[in-house]
C-alpha cells in the first residue's frame, strides 16, 4: 500500500556556509538547535534527506507556532510547510489536486526540481504533466512570472516534497559553531543588537551587565534580564552575569578627574568582563559600540578603552548608524524593552565634560591612584549569574 503523505517543515540551509570539511559539524549543530527550538512542540522525527532537513509535524502542532520557532534558528536559509510522499507522479498529481482544492487562485506555475537526475522524467516534463492536471481541475491559467500560486515539487529517489510557499529563514550560521563570546550588555538599544549579530554568526553569547545598585533601582537589571530572555529565543540557553558596579564607580569618582571617568569605567568593565569571559571559555568580548555615536566612542577613545583587555574585542555595530541599529532592534523584538527609562550606571556619576581624544598613557596615568586588581575582584566576587532558557522549562 502507498504510504500516506506526511506533513512537516522542509528546511533548506545555506549550502555555501555549510560546505567542505565542516559540513557534518554545522549540520549536527543545526539539528541540535532545531530540536531545542521545538522541544516543547509536538514535532519529530527530524530527518536529513539529501541536502535538506525535514521535521515531521505532529497532529497537535500549529504551523504558526512552528513557523515562529524556525524563523529564529540561525543557519536556515528558507523553510516551507510541506508534505512528503512516494515519488510517484500519478500519486503526486492526485495529492496536489486534493491540497489545492481549498485554495483560490487564478494563475499558477509548477516548479519541479530533481535532486538526482535519475528520475525518468525531466523537470520540464513533470511541470507540464502536473500543470495540465491542475489547470484541468482549477480552471486557472499558467503564469510563469507572477502566479498567484506556485506548486514546488522536489524529487529525491525515495521521496518527493511538495509545498506552496517558501519563507525566509534568519540565515547566518547555527549558534554553537563559532565558539563563545561574552557580550557587555547595557539596557540600551545597541548591545542587544550586537549580541544578536554575533549569534547570527554562530557564536554562543554569555551576557555581562553592570548595574549601580544600591545607588540606583533595579530597573537596569530587570531590563537586562528581559533583554536576555528575548535574545535567548535565538540561542535557547543563556547565562547572564549581574555585576554590582556602583561602589566601584564611587571610588573612581573620588580619585579620577571628571573628563576621564567614563573611560576609566569602561576599562574597568572590560577588565571584569574579561575575567568572566575567560571563566566561561569565551574567545572574545562583544560591545555595542558604533563609531562616533557618543563621545566615549571616538576612534581615540575606543582605542584607549580597548587597551584594558587582552581578549579580542568584537564590535559588530561599529559601522552602523543609529537608524539601522534601531530598525534591527525592532526586528529582533528588543527595542521596546531597550527604551524603557532606567538609570544606566555610566550616566550616573557623570561630569558634564567628557574627553573625546584621549591616549592610553593619559588614562593609565589617571588610573594610578586606583587599586585596579582589588576593584576588579570587588566586581567579580558579588557578581551572580542567572540561567535562562527557551522554550522555558
Ligand atoms: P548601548 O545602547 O548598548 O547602551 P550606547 O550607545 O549607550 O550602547 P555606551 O553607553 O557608550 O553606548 O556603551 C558602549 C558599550 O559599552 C555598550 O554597547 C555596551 O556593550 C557596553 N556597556 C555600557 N554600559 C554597560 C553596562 N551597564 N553593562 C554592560 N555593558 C555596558
Ligand atoms: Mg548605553
Amino acid at each position: 500500500m502507498a504510504r500516506p503523505p506526511v506533513k512537516g517543515a522542509l528546511i533548506h540551509y545555506h549550502e555555501i556556509a555549510l560546505k567542505g570539511k565542516n559540513r557534518g559539524f554545522f549540520l549536527k549543530q543545526l539539528e541540535a538547535n532545531l530540536q531545542l527550538a521545538t522541544s516543547d512542540l509536538d514535532c519529530g522525527p527530524l530527518r536529513r534527506p539529501a541536502g535538506r532537513l525535514f521535521l515531521t509535524m505532529g497532529e497537535e502542532t500549529s504551523w504558526e507556532a512552528l513557523r515562529q520557532r524556525l524563523s529564529r534558528v540561525f543557519g536556515i536559509a528558507n523553510f516551507s510547510p510541506a508534505f512528503t510522499m512516494a515519488p510517484n507522479l500519478e500519486m503526486l498529481a492526485k495529492q496536489i489536486e486534493e491540497e489545492i482544492s481549498g485554495r483560490s487562485f487564478r494563475s499558477f506555475r509548477v516548479a519541479a526540481r530533481r535532486a538526482f537526475k535519475t528520475f525518468p522524467q525531466t523537470s520540464q516534463e513533470i511541470n507540464e504533466m502536473i500543470g495540465a492536471r491542475v489547470k484541468h481541475i482549477s480552471g486557472a491559467s499558467v503564469d510563469l512570472t507572477n502566479p498567484d500560486l506556485t506548486i514546488y515539487i522536489e524529487l529525491l529517489p525515495a521521496e518527493a516534497f511538495v509545498y506552496f510557499e517558501k519563507l525566509s529563514g534568519p540565515g547566518g550560521l547555527p549558534v554553537g559553531t563559532s565558539g563563545t563570546v561574552a557580550c557587555l550588555l547595557s539596557g540600551g538599544i545597541d548591545s542587544p543588537v550586537a549580541a544578536y549579530r554575533m549569534m547570527r554568526r554562530g557564536c554562543r553569547v554569555v551576557f555581562v551587565h553592570f548595574h549601580s545598585q544600591p545607588f540606583a533601582d533595579r530597573t537596569s537589571q530587570e531590563k537586562a534580564i528581559e533583554l536576555v530572555r528575548l535574545l535567548t529565543r535565538y540561542q535557547f540557553a543563556s547565562r547572564l552575569y549581574l555585576v554590582p558596579f556602583g561602589e566601584i564607580q564611587q571610588e573612581v569618582v573620588s580619585r579620577v578627574t571628571g573628563r576621564l571617568r567614563v573611560l576609566v569605567y569602561r576599562r574597568l568593565m572590560l577588565r571584569i568582563a574579561e575575567q568572566i569571559g575567560i571563566k566561561e571559555g569565551a574567545q572574545a568580548l562583544v560591545t555595542g559600540e558604533s563609531l562616533g555615536q557618543v563621545s566615549s566612542q571616538t576612534i581615540e577613545n575606543i582605542a584607549t578603552i580597548e587597551q584594558a583587555s587582552t581578549l579580542l574585542i568584537l564590535r559588530p555595530l561599529i559601522g552602523m548608524d543609529k537608524d539601522e541599529i534601531t530598525l534591527q532592534a525592532q526586528q529582533i523584538g528588543c527595542y521596546d524593552v531597550s527604551i524603557i527609562p532606567d538609570q544606566d550606571c555610566c550616566s550616573m556619576f557623570l561630569p558634564r565634560q567628557v574627553a573625546t581624544r584621549t591616549t592610553h598613557h593619559e588614562v593609565e596615568f589617571a588610573e594610578r591612584p586606583l587599586d585596579l586588581e582589588r576593584l576588579v575582584a570587588q566586581g567579580l566576587s558579588p557578581a551572580h549569574s542567572l540561567e535562562l532558557s527557551f522554550p522555558g522549562r
